[in-house]
């Protein structure tokens, strides 16, 4: 029989560690309540091991829809010789609820929204606020929000690509993230082919 001191040793070490990370992502969190609107009250992760954060318990076709846009830009990030932040488990996604569900052509297309300072005045602004089909909350841990679809999973993949290229340049090429990150000065998706 095992000793039990041991036992609670580990369990103890387990609970630090869950502490641990917790308080790292506080800001975060923090943040991503800010820009959303939303409490994201629900955690789960994709079979691939990334990190999802929700309003509602995402669908099993939004958490594979996620995997797949994790994967398409490892392919991509790998092929440019990148090799930093390119694991599943590297990633947090933020699941918002969708402020609008179609884009101004009608056809399903969720977006959150977002106060449009950075974007004042550019073909971007609606008003005092942009909508957003993603938006990264946190270099580092990495960390990105897209809006809650219920169909069109594709564009999920896609998304979740997009804004993950921004954080694989951050994390890899400083000058060629500084040179993308802002779209309001023009450029945009996908930065790397
Ligand atoms: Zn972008």
């Amino acid at each position: 029989m095992r000793s039990p001191a041991l036992l609670l040793f580990a369990v103890a070490a387990l609970f630090l560690l869950d502490l641990t990370s917790a308080a790292q992502n506080s800001k975060v969190l923090a943040k991503a309540q800010t820009v959303s609107g939303d409490r994201f009250t629900v955690g789960v992760k994709t079979p691939r091991g990334a990190s999802v954060y929700a309003v509602v318990r995402p669908s099993a076709a939004m958490l594979n829809a996620i995997d797949k846009g994790l994967t398409d830009l490892f392919v991509v990030a790998r092929k440019d010789g990148y090799r930093m932040r390119l694991n599943y488990s590297d990633y947090t996604i933020y699941i918002a609820r969708s402020d609008r569900t179609t884009n101004a052509a009608g056809e399903y297309s969720p977006d959150f929204a977002v106060g449009a300072s950075q974007y004042a005045g550019s073909v971007y602004d609606q008003g005092g606020y942009i909508y957003a089909a993603g938006m990264v909350i946190a270099n580092n841990p990495c960390t990105f929000m897209i809006a809650e679809h219920e169909r069109n999973f594709e564009r999920v993949s896609d998304v979740v690509r997009y804004e993950g290229e921004h954080l694989v340049l951050y994390h890899n090429d400083r000058r060629r993230y500084a040179e993308t990150a802002d779209h309001s000065r023009g450029g945009g998706h996908p930065i790397l082919n």
